[in-house]
């Protein structure tokens, strides 16, 4: 049970985090960016799923869509570090944070900060 709800808060701000990125993205790409938010399996495939219910994604072959942008506010914040990139691994001094309702998602790098909201 206490997974469950886990679970779903982490899909709500992995859907969150995929609207923030660029219009199209290859699935793979849309992974790596809930993978930042949680690794477990049930979160990215419930993100993609919950996604497409709602209307904010669309999936297309390979490709996934972001049709709409969900209303609430979020911040990019920096700061230095000495960390490795949620999205790539990279070792970095500047970290960026997504700070959703509050809630910091990250780090990342300058590059990763960009591709993740565009
Ligand atoms: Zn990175």
């Amino acid at each position: 049970m206490i997974k469950e709800k886990v679970i779903q808060e982490k899909v709500e701000q992995a859907l969150q985090l995929l609207s923030l990125a660029k219009d199209e993205l290859s699935v793979r790409e849309a992974m790596d960016i809930i993978r930042g938010v949680s690794k477990l399996n049930e979160v990215v495939s419930q993100t993609l799923a919950l996604g497409e219910n709602r209307g904010i994604i669309k999936r297309e072959n390979n490709r996934i869509f972001i049709l709409s942008r969900e209303p609430f506010s979020f911040n990019i914040v920096k700061r230095e570090c000495s960390a490795n990139c949620k999205r790539c691994g990279k070792r970095i001094k500047i970290c960026h944070f997504v700070v959703i309702e509050g809630q910091e998602l990250g780090p990342y790098g300058s590059d990763c900060i960009k591709f993740i909201s565009k």
